[in-house]
């Protein structure tokens, strides 16, 4: 089925559209990227689009998602904001691609050495800065409760990347709603700067998933 259509959307699930970012990011790991053809994208995409995901991460220029999940023009919904934040109008992006144009799943990436994450540390204060680095400081203190097992020993940005899933989560009614009856999946990852990898450490749908089965038996 074509990639760029309604069909194919439709027929995804939450945990197939998991699946093809964790196998496009193995591919840009081993550097074995797929020959995407962007102007026959152009073509396929020129009447709708139909992204299978929409990722949250943060603007730093190492972390292009299209990049980092080896897709193409027209295969995810972008938002990206330093420290991967969340507010209401990136909750309302969120809303769009999930309910209005079906998107499978939500992921929130965040990033080793991420420089947002730095200065709320060390609690910079300038201009806007200001205000967008205070949505990062409850990270820091959560940070203390998360235990050794990630990849990489960046743990704020493993709790920064909890706290904005729970937020939008929180916030929510449309995300909420759709997530608790399987329509979408809520994924939450790391990429780690040094080696292009991205470590899932949070698969919410994959739990759901359980949760559901168990319900049933
Ligand atoms: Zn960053």
């Amino acid at each position: 089925m074509r990639k760029h259509s309604k069909e194919f959307l439709e027929n995804l699930t939450p945990q197939q559209a998991y699946e093809i970012l964790v196998e496009g990011n193995k591919r840009f790991v081993n550097n074995l990227n797929s020959d995407h053809d962007h102007l026959e994208v152009i073509n396929q995409t020129r009447d709708g689009q139909y992204p299978f995901a929409v990722i949250l991460s943060c603007m730093d220029s190492r972390t292009s998602v299209e990049l980092i999940f080896d897709q193409g023009l027209g295969d995810l919904f972008s938002i990206r904001i330093a420290g991967n934040i969340v507010n209401d109008d990136i909750i309302a992006s969120i809303e769009y691609a999930v309910k209005y144009v079906g998107s499978k799943l939500l992921v929130v990436l965040g990033h080793t050495e991420c420089g947002a994450i730095k200065s709320a540390k060390k609690g910079v204060t300038d201009g806007h800065i200001t205000g967008l680095l205070k949505r990062i400081t409850p990270a820091i203190s959560k940070a203390m409760l998360i235990d050794e097992e990630h990849k990489c020993n960046d743990k704020v940005a493993y709790a920064n990347v909890e706290n904005s899933l729970e937020e939008i989560l929180h916030q929510s009614d449309i995300v909420r709603e759709m997530f608790s009856t399987g329509q979408i999946g809520l994924v939450g990852g790391v990429y780690d700067i040094e080696n292009g990898e991205v470590d899932f450490f949070k698969n919410l749908t994959k739990a759901k998933k359980e949760q559901k089965k168990l319900a049933t038996i």
